[in-house]
């Protein structure tokens, strides 16, 4: 009887075969018999022999054609390979939920195609047209492009022009966006403008139309494919671009079981299908700058914002001397600007990337204070349920009536959340509507829309968020943004801190100010002589990271050399440890030249939800070196003899 090789879910570094009564197309679902259970898997080859003997036999042919059509099966072998993950893993991670349990392959609800479709009432400026004319030069070809351009230069713009372009052609376009169920605006903007089905696939959408956004990919039927970071495996049979925008961002790195880069993936998926890639941003990763420096990436520059409008201008504020009134979190100076702006019937953004009311709980007599009995972190006070939360494993808990140390009743609240900067601004600004904008607010469906609405709407308001506020948001009446409370950066042990800051600081004060009059951009902080505020103020955000590459190299960290982490957990943290000791042991017994082996080191966090976290880092300025190192310990680490005791995982080129 024919047999067929299948790939399967399960954590190992290899694949099954099965009796099959007839031919399965490479990249169908079968069903088949694991252990007890059935489970889906995908169809490899078809073969007539098998080393294995007592086979057992397919239950159920899914599909009569593939899923997975041969360039995505490459594609996710490749991945498979490079993150060192099993195959049977990746390839079920590619594909959405329905399919992964077996639904049939069937487009339920298909979207309609664009009624109508609407020009800008702009001419493109000549920079966007420079950097359209040498994209669209490549377009035959695999290209990639780095499209480096200050917050508000138009960037969108020139996606949209080449994505029409590219559509003309008869082929399909793919955008990965960041967090794209934050910017609805961003898929409107898609839809209005191009003649085509643009489906959105992304986190907010349920499974049934989910499976209708990748089904409408396969089979052509829409021209673009904007989602986040899973989208870079959905099939697109005529793809003729990749666009990733806001490529610096981390969210486009998987931070759990199959721990991918999309953006980086991107290059192999353009490289494979022959095709031009664009990264965007305005604050250019370092790993990218170094590639534009390699001449891996052409890098074109929008140096200005569209439609002439000024880059906001940007101030400190010296919280060592300017936090009086007791109330630490707003300065009075930043109160002024703000009554100045909002009497001009402007909106203004304070930004603070913290939820909840305050984020310590404590005791002022002891200095006792409430932290999670599961993690090593402080629970954050909520008021408005009057809940004491962990963010980290979810735990909550009634505040303590008196201090659980010395009794007295001498319990207080420190610092500030979201929740509490809104009370503190109603207190200032009776009048004013205020807008708070993070996950508590916005848990809701149709929430977020809503709010979006109302600052969209222009009227005065005073918007309060976290970072869920940074991203892609163009508010047209957004005048000033404040940002406060972000010095916890300059403490992080994570030698990206300065990097994301700097990132963070240039992308939230991208929003003030995009059309009309100068903006103002307001930041608090104790460090007010910082170098990093130096470049940040000035907007000269490639010299700071050229510094940081400088930096970098004498310091042959990334991207100047290559990680890989290896993270173990365990309720026992002495198995924890010891299992990493062990790796250790492995790695530096198979004796790789030029492999560096630091560690076993507890995490930042050392316990979450009541596992202690280790961490071994292997570092190398071979990347082939490392990669060879830790396939040979894929085949090893069965030896190990703490591996049944501990969860442990791989993760390739790390970003925290
Ligand atoms: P980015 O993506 O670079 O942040 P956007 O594409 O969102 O910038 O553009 C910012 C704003 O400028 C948008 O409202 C957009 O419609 C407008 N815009 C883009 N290009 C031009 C242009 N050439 N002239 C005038 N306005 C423009
Ligand atoms: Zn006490
Ligand atoms: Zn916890």
């Amino acid at each position: 009887m024919p047999i067929v090789e299948v790939a399967i879910s399960v954590p190992l570094h290899k694949t099954f075969d099965y009796q099959c009564d007839q031919e399965v197309a490479v990249g169908a679902r079968v069903k088949v018999p694991f252990g007890a259970k059935k489970v889906i898997g995908i169809a490899l080859a078809n073969k007539d022999k098998s080393s294995f003997n007592k086979l057992k036999s397919v239950e159920m042919v899914l599909d009569e054609t593939a899923i997975l059509d041969k360039p995505i099966l490459d594609f996710l072998f490749w991945a498979a390979k490079y993150y060192h993950h099993p195959i049977g893993e990746v390839l079920l991670a590619a594909m959405p939920k329905n399919l992964r349990i077996g639904k049939p392959a069937i487009i339920k609800k298909m979207i309609g195609l664009p009624v109508k479709t609407s020009k800008p009432d702009f001419e493109i400026t000549q920079e966007q047209s420079l950097a359209i004319d040498t994209i669209l030069k490549k377009r035959d070809t695999y290209h990639g492009f780095l499209l480096h351009g200050v917050t508000g230069s138009g960037k969108t713009e020139v996606y949209l022009r080449i994505t029409q372009e590219v559509l003309n052609q008869g082929k399909q376009v793919l955008v990965l966006v960041p967090e794209i169920g934050l910017t609805p605006q961003m898929i409107s903007r898609f839809e209005r403008r191009l003649k085509t089905r643009v489906v959105a696939i992304h986190s907010q959408l349920n499974e049934t139309q989910k499976l209708d956004a990748y089904l409408m990919a396969k089979n052509t039927e829409a021209g673009v494919v904007l989602g986040t970071r899973s989208a870079i495996f959905a099939p697109m049979p005529n793809l003729g671009l990749i666009i990733i925008d806001e490529e610096h961002d981390g969210s486009f790195k998987q931070q759990s079981s199959f721990r991918y880069s999309a953006r980086d993936l991107s290059f192999i998926r353009a490289k494979q299908t022959n095709i031009p890639l664009i990264l965007g941003t305005a604050t250019p990763a370092l790993e990218t700058l170094k590639n534009a420096m390699d001449n891996k990436l052409t890098r074109l520059t929008l140096a200005n914002r569209a439609g002439g409008v000024m880059m906001p201008k940007v101030s400190l504020i010296d919280m060592r001397s300017n936090s009086e009134n007791g109330h630490s979190a707003l300065s009075k100076l930043l109160i002024e600007k703000m009554q100045q702006h909002l009497s001009k019937g402007k909106q203004v953004m304070l930004f603070i990337n913290r939820r909840g009311y305050a984020p310590v709980f404590f005791c002022t007599e002891c200095a006792w204070k409430s932290e999670c009995s599961h993690c090593n972190a402080s629970m954050i006070y909520h008021r408005h349920v009057n809940r004491l939360k962990c963010h980290h494993c979810g735990d909550e808990k009634m505040p303590e009536q008196s201090c659980p140390d010395c009794g007295e009743q001498s319990l207080e609240v420190y610092g500030y959340g979201t929740e509490r900067l809104e009370e503190t601004l109603s207190s200032y600004f009776s009048e004013m509507p205020i807008i708070r904008i993070d996950r508590d607010t916005t848990r809701r469906k149709k929430a977020l829309a809503e709010h979006l609405e109302k600052i969209n709407s222009g009227e005065p308001c005073i918007i309060v968020g976290t970072q869920m506020l940074a991203k892609g948001h163009d508010f047209s009446n957004l005048a000033m943004v404040g940002i406060l409370d972000v010095d916890g950066g300059f403490l992080s042990t994570n030698f990206r801190a300065t990097e994301y800051l700097a990132q963070l600081l240039i992308q939230v004060s991208g929003r003030a100010g995009r059309t009309g009059n100068q903006g103002e951009v307001v930041i608090q902080t104790r460090y007010p002589d910082h170098p990093m505020f130096h470049y940040v103020l000035s907007n000269r955000y490639t010299q700071f990271a050229s510094g940081l590459l400088k930096q970098r190299k004498s310091a042959m960290m990334p991207p100047f050399s290559h990680q890989a982490l290896l993270c173990a957990n365990a309720k026992n943290k002495q198995n924890a440890e010891d299992f990493l000791r062990e790796v250790a042991g492995l790695l530096k017994s198979i004796n790789m030249d030029g492999v560096e082996i630091w560690g076993p080191v507890t995490n930042s966090i050392e316990k979450k939800a009541d596992y202690y976290y280790f961490n071994l880092y292997l570092q190398s300025n071979d990347r082939a070196a490392l990669h060879r190192m830790l396939a040979t310990f894929n085949q090893h680490v069965d030896t190990i003899k703490l591996k049944n005791k501990v969860r442990w995982y791989l993760d390739v080129d790390p970003i925290d």
